[in-house]
């Protein structure tokens, strides 16, 4: 009889190592140049902020974040609160108690603290977050999500934006999303989805997303039949509801052919397999950021798998590659917001070459998973702590 030597549970002064007993969060302001307002507007600078996060266990071990909301530092603290004491490795239990502790919000600020969490186990053990979660993909493949038209500017009409969308192919991508106008009107969105669907259509996947500016039902119902006609792959958060209305966008489904893509705007698990079960979409929307972190987005992820739907990924950065990595039914990396007026969206941070410009796309359209301990990244705390707006340390 072959004897196999069996691992045990961690002993106590194992579990005693590896307690959260310090988390400190920064609000930083950095620099975009070339928007104003969302809109792609060359040469003019305006600012972002975002919040950067250190998890620390009481042998010293860290895990690190940049991302998030800057308005949400608030529930972040919440939930540093909650899991200070707890041991860094206790995601699901960190999951439950915040669920419960955040209750009547939105829960925004759970994703960074859950991120930084994976990050601190990664580095522990050694193993990229792709390859805790079973991940088997080293790249993925990206789409440009562009930022809104304007009246001047790099997207000012629908020829600028189909223009964009053949520089983007040049540079390798086989998908892109538009976000039109957002001041309410339709016409102009509705002449460059057909315009993209004669230039590019065929050869890029195509998605518009007017990010819930359409005013009425009617007006989605328009716009919706001119991304059938253009043969669009999705149709995303089309009008003012909020993209919320399980019900509206049901009957919008049954009115147009284009698969709809709902669920930015309705946070976590419960919520969106409500909007789900209701028929209210095609494709299923999650964020690390917004949906409590990697740990709610691969519970997003399965739930969608076993429905036999597809999970469609919120904006880029590396706790989204590093989910899409493990994750069968998904099909793009949102590389977003871009534009002519080359403004990068993601925070100038990483020391470790991760990018998520635009530029930075392979030929053949994909981003790498990051391959190092936890995340994958190292970032510039000194500029963090220079650009710094606000601190809070929980410990
Ligand atoms: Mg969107």
């Amino acid at each position: 009889m072959v004897m196999t030597e069996q691992t045990g549970p961690r002993d106590v002064a194992e579990s005693a190592a590896t307690k959260i007993s310090r988390v400190e969060l920064i609000l930083f302001r950095y620099p975009m140049v070339g928007v104003q307002g969302g809109i792609d507007m060359p040469g003019v600078t305006t600012h972002r902020t975002r919040m950067a996060i250190t998890v620390e266990t009481a042998d010293g071990a860290t895990g690190s974040y940049v991302g998030g909301q800057a308005n949400s530092l608030a529930q972040a603290t919440a939930c540093a609160r909650t899991i200070l004491g707890m041991d860094g490795f206790a995601r699901e239990l960190a999951y439950e108690k915040i669920r419960r502790q955040l209750r009547k919000e939105d829960r925004m600020g759970a994703g960074v603290i859950d991120i930084a969490l994976w990050d601190l186990a990664g580095k522990r053990l050694g193993a990229s977050v792709a390859s805790l979660l079973g991940g088997g993909q080293d790249r993925v493949k990206a789409y440009a999500s562009t930022w809104f038209g304007g009246d001047t500017g790099g997207l000012a009409s629908p020829e600028a934006y189909a223009d964009f969308a053949e520089a983007c192919y040049a540079k390798g991508y086989r998908a892109f999303k538009m976000h039109g106008w957002s001041d309410g009107g339709i016409d102009r969105d509705i002449a460059a989805v057909l315009e993209l669907g004669r230039r590019v259509g065929g050869r890029m996947a195509l998605m518009h997303d007017s990010a819930c500016s359409f005013r009425t039902f009617g007006d989605a119902v328009a716009v919706g039949r001119a991304c059938d006609e253009a043969g669009f792959f999705w149709y995303e958060d089309p009008y003012s509801d909020g993209g919320l209305a399980a019900h509206s966008h049901r009957r919008l489904r049954e009115l147009i052919k284009t698969p709809l893509l709902l669920g930015e705007h309705v946070r976590g698990l419960e919520s969106l397999a409500n909007l789900v079960l209701a028929d209210g979409t095609d494709f299923v929307r999650a964020d690390p950021d917004f949906d409590m972190g990697i740990t709610g987005t691969m519970k997003i992820a399965h739930f969608a798998e076993a429905l036999g739907l597809d999970v469609e990924l919120h904006a880029p950065g590396p706790a989204h590659r590093h989910c899409m990595a493990a994750i069968r039914n998904t099909n793009f990396y949102e590389l977003s917001m871009v534009g002519p007026s080359g403004a990068h969206f993601s925070a100038p941070v990483y020391t470790c070459g991760y990018s998520d410009h635009l530029d930075d796309v392979s030929p053949d359209g994909t981003f790498p998973v990051p391959t190092g301990p936890g995340l994958g990244v190292t970032y510039d705390w000194d500029y963090i702590r220079q650009n710094a707006t606000a601190q809070t340390v929980v410990e």
